[in-house]
């Protein structure tokens, strides 16, 4: 999830005029350099080349195996709203040719010399994270989306090590530290499995953090990717779970996925019934919205929980907040430690996404109707087509 805050598309603009600038001689010596210790993959994947244009069928190389690193075919790719915000620079400019994709389940088919967790034939899964400094007090704890010397996301971040711009899972092929590839069980369908990587640690994470179980109320913004996995764990978690929607046929889904009650927030009677109703609210939406209106769904010391990130700030009135001793929080992802506790509950739980399956080249399409608010409730591609 690179450029997740505007901030850190500013490493990405340094990193792009900085490698423009380079005198041609050096910039010459350095690809030198780089065919001759490198013996890169060629790999196959779908690109955005500017924040205007569709994806499109997009040829490039993986690095060659560092000790540590995992190669992994991919199977399945998971499409998040935020590769959509990515691939249109609507969180700021994007790196391009932009590979999106974060949600990546595959099988090894090769491991360099010092790594000890996989070997090819094994079931692995890559989130959002492919790096981080490992060194400082959040990445000690396993936080490592919040790593103080800035994690490297899965795409349009740049590499630590060699600078170039870290493309996704939209691809056939992806090679990472072992640090940051997840064990997958083989218990679940893997194209379910997919979207855990991110809509899943996503939602977990934070329910986990604010000890979200039985007795609380838990209102559930957006029936989307992340909404969906929002419902599936807080209800397994044993919260009395309500779905808060704009879209009136998405009742029936919402009670099968787990939600015990449903509103509808265009109607305006509904809401008004659920003043001050809610101990949490996770908000999964894409798009710009009243969060004062939430808000006031809170009960005292209620807890507004944002885990989407529309692309443009929002408004809140104070009196919001003081009324009820309300709060208002946000959470990025997951740390790999937690992600592979997710993982494991899920296998453990049966819990996995609800996907439409899709081709590579139907990528357009698929962003045309996530944008509607019609996915039900994650699309995932299947690599076997690209
Ligand atoms: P999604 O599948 O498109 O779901 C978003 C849902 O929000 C829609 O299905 C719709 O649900 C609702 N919605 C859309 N426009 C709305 C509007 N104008 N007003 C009210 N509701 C609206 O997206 P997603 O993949 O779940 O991602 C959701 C957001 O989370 C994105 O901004 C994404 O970038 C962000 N994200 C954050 C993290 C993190 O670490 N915090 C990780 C991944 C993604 P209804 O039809 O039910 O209203
Ligand atoms: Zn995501």
């Amino acid at each position: 999830m690179p450029n997740f805050c505007f901030q850190d598309s500013l490493p990405n603009l340094i990193y792009h005029e900085r490698n423009f600038s380079l005198p041609k001689s050096r910039f010459a010596a350095t690809v030198v350099t780089f065919a001759k210790n490198y013996s890169m993959t060629a790999t196959k994947g779908y690109a955005a080349q500017s924040a205007s244009e569709p994806l499109a069928p997009y040829s490039f190389e993986r690095r060659d195996l560092r000790p540590h690193d995992v190669q992994i075919e991919i199977l399945y790719c998971g499409v998040c709203h935020s590769d959509l915000h990515t691939a249109r620079s609507e969180w700021g400019p994007s790196a391009y040719p932009c590979v999106p994709g974060h949600e990546i389940v595959g099988r090894v088919t090769n491991v360099g010399e010092h790594v000890t967790k996989f070997k090819a034939g094994d079931l692995a899964g890559v989130g959002c994270l492919v790096d981080s400094c490992q060194e400082c007090r959040n990445c000690k704890q396993g936080l490592q989306q919040y790593c103080e010397n800035g994690a490297t996301f899965t795409y349009n971040s740049p590499d630590k090590i060699d600078g170039t711009n870290t493309l996704g899972g939209y691809s056939n092929l992806i090679v990472t530290d072992e640090s940051f590839v997840l064990l997958v069980s083989d218990r679940l369908p893997l194209e379910k499995v997919a979207p855990l990587l991110c809509a899943g640690i996503t939602t977990y994470s934070p329910l986990r953090h604010w000890k979200v179980g039985r007795g609380h109320k838990v209102g559930v913004l957006g029936l989307g990717g992340l909404g969906h996995m929002a419902v599936k764990f807080a209800a397994s978690f044993g919260a009395e779970v309500t779905m808060l929607s704009t879209s009136a046929s998405k009742e029936a889904d919402a009670r099968r996925l787990g939600a015990h009650n449903f509103a509808l927030t265009k109607d305006l009677e509904q809401v008004a019934k659920l003043a001050k109703y809610f101990d949490f609210i996770v908000d999964t939406v894409s798009a710009p919205h009243d969060y004062n209106m939430y808000l006031n769904m809170l009960n005292t010391d209620g807890t507004m929980i944002c885990v989407g990130v529309p692309p443009t700030p929002t408004e809140i009135l104070g009196f919001n907040l003081i009324g009820n001793r309300r709060s208002i929080g946000g959470s990025l992802i997951g740390g790999l430690p937690e992600t592979q506790e997710m993982l494991d509950y899920c296998a453990e739980h049966g819990i996995t996404s609800d996907v439409e399956v899709i081709a590579m080249k139907d990528i357009n399409e698929a962003y045309v109707r996530m944008l509607k608010g019609d996915v039900r409730y994650r699309f995932v591609i299947d690599m076997a087509t690209l």
